[in-house]
């Protein structure tokens, strides 16, 4: 058996879905090759490790020395690769990535589908054209840096390490929006200036907890909502923030400053309340020719360049003519209920957070959209009450489709699905539940929304027919 501390030579082999490598090692007296886990390796390097720990069936090592480096191994530019838990993917080539992205689809379907590629059409990846500066929402955790020859502190930001909460110090993320790091700045200096106290997760002192940025792509409008330590009614804590606010609001684009109220010493970044400081407690984007308007805690996707193909395919497979009775389930802020409601009779969004469906009734008003409907609630509980289909589109969270909603989806006589992904694990759980009922998958389509790591999303087209026109 390996333990704790043992150093290893191992070829990688594969990406777990959190995209760490994977080498298998021979264990003395057994048959079977035993997985280790090691971040920031590519398939196909030959690296030493350290065995970090050690599980029942798969162990954590870390990586000591690259023997061999992978062919796909590119530079990966950003100073804080491998310490920083964000952009797993960095060190691969971006061909790489995409051509593993669409493999782990295909092999997901496979082993746990039960759904051989052969069966349905596997459509190649839609990849990025930005690799970098895609996203349109960070969340930078806060803290201070203490200088232990001199004691000096000073405030910083960055993203937190793998599994775990420490901060690594980055001022300019390169998948984030290159102004962030400009806004970043402004706060870490006031903070200094004038004593704000970073947050301590250990001791649940401190004021500033993280500060949240988005961006609109369409409009370049921008949010900066700092989240704070107090409770709305502590006024006294949060009154040096004011200036800040004003500070921030006067820099170009930024339309809306905010404080987050969240007192609670949990992981959870975001408190339930907001207090406006300057400007508007929202901002407007774009996705094709609809408006939203985006609230400091909705859900909203992180890549609109590539949530425009997502959701165009997901109305390309949705074939509507104008008749159709659509459900739209998982519908947070109704963005894909609108694309769905402009080509259908009438679309019914269902959604359990109560303010994505303000939100999402909000955003339907101000496209001028009258055919949507939304409903609050469980997608499994609430779906049945809704008038019979002729079209389901599901976009549910990771944990796939409740097995409640699988059964309403088989008890209504529905012929088409369309299911977006965010999780090809629980998808291929879902579509096997399914295909016992008489679906067949027609057609997968990776999308890559996330660059740099190992996320991916997918479309899938189900029907109960023989074969669909779309
Ligand atoms: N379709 C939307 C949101 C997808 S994210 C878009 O593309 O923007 C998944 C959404 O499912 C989230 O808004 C989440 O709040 C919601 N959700 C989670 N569990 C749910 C359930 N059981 N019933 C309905 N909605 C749920």
């Amino acid at each position: 058996m390996i333990k704790k501390g043992d150093i290893v030579t191992l070829e990688i082999s594969d990406y777990t879905g959190e995209g760490s490598g994977v080498g298998k090692i021979n264990l003395q007296g057994t048959e079977s090759l035993f997985p280790l886990f090691v971040s920031n390796t590519a398939i196909g390097d030959v690296v030493e490790a350290v065995v970090t720990k050690v599980n029942r069936s798969y162990a954590f090592a870390s990586i000591l020395k690259i023997l061999e480096p992978a062919p796909d191994r590119v530079d990966p530019v950003c100073p804080v690769t491998g310490r920083c838990g964000g952009c797993t993917f960095r060190h691969i080539s971006y061909d790489a990535q995409l051509k593993w992205k669409e493999s782990a689809v295909e092999n997901t379907m496979k082993r746990i589908g039960g759904i051989e590629s052969g069966d349905y059409e596997l459509c190649p990846i839609i990849g990025a054209e930005d690799r970098d500066r895609y996203r349109n929402k960070a969340q930078y955790p806060v803290g201070t840096f203490i200088d232990k020859k001199t004691g000096k502190r000073h405030t910083i930001t960055g993203f937190y390490a793998g599994r775990s909460h420490r901060i690594v110090e980055s001022e300019d993320c390169l998948i984030e929006d290159r102004f962030n790091a400009v806004i970043l700045k402004s706060i870490r200096e006031y903070a200094d200036k004038n004593h704000i106290s970073a947050y301590n997760e250990k001791t649940g002192e401190g004021l500033l907890r993280h500060v949240l940025i988005r961006t609109a792509y369409h409009t370049g409008e921008i949010m900066v909502c700092l989240i704070v330590n107090a409770k709305r009614s502590d006024e006294m804590c949060y009154r040096s923030l004011y200036k800040l606010a004003d500070q921030i609001y006067e820099m170009e684009g930024v339309v809306s400053a905010l404080l987050n109220f969240n007192n609670r010493k949990t992981n959870v970044i975001m408190g339930d309340e907001e207090l406006i400081l300057k400007g508007k407690s929202s901002i407007t984007d774009y996705i094709g020719e609809n408006k939203y308007e985006i609230s400091a805690r909705s859900f909203y996707q992180v890549n609109p360049l590539q949530t425009e193909k997502l959701y165009d395919k997901a109305l390309e497979y949705a074939g509507l003519t104008g008749n159709e009775i659509v459900w739209d389930l998982y519908c947070g802020i109704g963005t894909i209920s609108l694309f769905l409601a402009r080509h259908a009779k009438a679309v019914y969004g269902v959604e359990i957070v109560s303010a994505a469906v303000e939100d999402a009734k909000f955003n339907a008003a101000l496209n001028g959209i009258e055919n949507a409907f939304f409903y609050l609630g469980k997608a499994e509980d609430v779906s049945a009450e809704l008038p019979e289909p002729d079209v389901i589109v599901v976009d549910p969270p990771r944990k796939g489709c409740d097995e409640k909603l699988i059964e309403t989806i088989n008890r209504s006589a529905v012929k088409k699905l369309v299911y977006v992904s965010c999780n090809h694990a629980t998808l291929a759980r879902d579509a096997a539940l399914l295909k016992e009922e008489g679906w067949k998958l027609e057609i997968l389509q990776p999308v890559d929304m996330f660059p740099q790591t190992s996320g991916v999303e997918t479309v899938a087209l189900l029907s109960k027919l023989d074969v669909i026109s779309i």
